[in-house]
């Protein structure tokens, strides 16, 4: 690892990645490789997680495409030095602001959507000049080979490589002397990461978990609510870092709405999900069993169904839970939807308040006074107002955490910026010299008197 780290940091000093055509150019390779591999990625993410095609295509291949068209576009302009303005004490200098790459940067993956959070941060790191290693995650062991085998046969490995492994390995990695460490995963993990960071001072992106409450108020549009919830919550069975937690339902619109939830999940994934081919699996048995003890079978209103053979866990609807419930304790990363039920947002704004800062919050409702009260009143990493998960597929928009879910942002031009040292430069004239900064004089002290103050 050693000699890997310093083989790519001989290659960033080349200067080579630092080029605009040498990043278009290997960000294309990375497009040509994703088409090359398509099919494969479909096979792996079958094998590791029962992933469908189209959830494939949606939710891990389109995402990286969306990611490195987008940057393709862009990258000439966010690679432009930015001026400041010089105020009148600097006058003869100019200032300006240039986006440099830190250099040598590691890349840590977990396996719920394993291709598109290993590759979505890669893109923006090639964008922004740097070398890469990649560790994809060891529970997703077919699209980790995968990963490999496309990386090895596609990029020069002192400037892009992958390094397969599991806690063991990327603890190692992480004794290495990177540039900059971007980590995805647990919020305990996480913490682990920045203890190592902090050992060389090496500055680090955390994208990481929580749990993240979906708020439907009476003023919902309530078929839209449902629908919208059913698939953002059981899109690869729950096992997604933005999906919705739990639900505070407002009381006077409980029954309706739940009603109206148990319709739509049954169109997603069919009378017996536990059958149906396209429903994701649990990723493997001690996730399945940390699950499967969260049912409580006296709550569960809908589903429940379990199959320890294909590790599947039918989506769940668990009613009248509290926060005294062990399904309310942590993150849930699974198809298990509990609800809560609230009479006045006040109420809901307290709770949430209470807990850590959540990845993701999802209000429903049309009301906007209410819809600003909930948005300035809590914190929490990125959300939807009347939707759920789709903020992170828009590249204009920043995604990332805030307190135990995270630290930095990516995706689209937040990438660029993870990825870059934003480098101020001042340049001073030779044409004249003015004197106040320097003591001397009477003269110099007034005018310094005036301007300083
Ligand atoms: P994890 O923290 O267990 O593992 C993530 C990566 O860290 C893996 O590559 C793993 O090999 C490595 N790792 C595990 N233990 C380690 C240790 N002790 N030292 C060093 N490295 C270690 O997370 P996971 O189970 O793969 O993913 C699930 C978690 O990730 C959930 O909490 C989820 O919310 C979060 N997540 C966040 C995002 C986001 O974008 N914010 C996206 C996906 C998942």
């Amino acid at each position: 690892m050693e000699k890997l780290v310093q083989q790519q940091k001989a290659y960033f000093f080349t200067n080579k990645t630092k080029n605009y055509a040498f990043r278009i150019k290997q960000l294309n390779i990375l497009k040509e490789m994703l088409l090359k591999y398509e099919n494969d990625m479909y096979d792996a993410l079958k094998a590791d997680l029962n992933k469908s095609k189209h959830e494939s295509l949606t939710t891990e291949i389109g995402i990286l495409h969306t990611e490195i068209n987008f940057t393709l576009k862009h990258l000439k302009k966010w690679m432009e030095h930015k001026k400041v303005e010089t105020p009148f004490t600097h006058k003869g200098t100019k200032g300006y602001v240039r986006s440099e790459p830190y250099g040598v940067t590691l890349i840590i993956a977990p396996w719920n959507y394993p291709i598109q959070l290993a590759i979505a941060p890669v893109i923006g790191a090639i964008a922004a000049g740097n070398t890469v290693v990649l560790k994809p995650s060891e529970l997703t062991p077919n699209c980790s080979k995968l990963i490999k085998e496309m990386i090895d046969a596609t990029f020069d490995p002192a400037f892009l490589k992958v390094v397969e492994g599991d806690k063991h390995i990327s603890q190692s990695l992480l004794q290495q002397r990177f540039d900059y460490i971007f980590f995805t995963g647990s919020t305990n993990v996480g913490k682990i990461v920045m203890e190592q960071a902090s050992r060389h001072v090496t500055p680090f992106t955390l994208e990481l978990g929580g749990k993240s409450p979906t708020i439907v108020s009476k003023y919902a549009h309530l078929p839209y609510a449902a629908k919208r919830i059913a698939w953002g919550k059981f899109t690869n069975a729950g096992q997604t870092c933005v999906a919705p937690d739990y639900i505070y339902v407002q009381k006077k619109v409980k029954k309706k709405f739940l009603l109206l939830l148990q319709k739509e999940i049954t169109k997603l994934y069919k009378k017996d999900p536990l059958k149906n081919d396209d429903y994701v699996r649990i990723v493997n048995e001690s996730h399945f069993h940390r699950l499967r003890t969260l049912i409580e079978p006296k709550k569960v209103i809908f589903g429940g169904q379990v199959h320890q053979g294909d590790l599947r866990i039918a989506p769940t609807i668990m009613d009248n839970v509290t926060w005294d419930d062990p399904v309310m304790k942590d993150e849930i990363f699974g198809p298990i939807l509990p609800i809560l039920t609230y009479d006045h947002i006040d109420d809901v704004i307290e709770k949430v308040r209470t807990e850590e800062k959540p990845l993701a919050l999802y209000y429903f409702g049309t009301d906007k006074k209410e819809e600003e009260k909930v948005l300035s009143s809590l914190s929490f990493g990125g959300g939807c107002i009347n939707d759920t998960l789709y903020h992170l597929a828009n590249p204009h928009l920043p995604f990332g955490g805030v307190g135990q879910s995270g630290i930095g942002a990516y995706h689209g031009k937040a990438s660029f910026d993870t990825f870059s040292h934003e480098k101020s430069v001042l340049k001073q004239t030779n044409v004249f010299d003015i004197p106040v900064r320097y003591p001397g004089s009477k003269l110099t002290e007034s005018i310094a008197k005036k301007l300083f103050r």
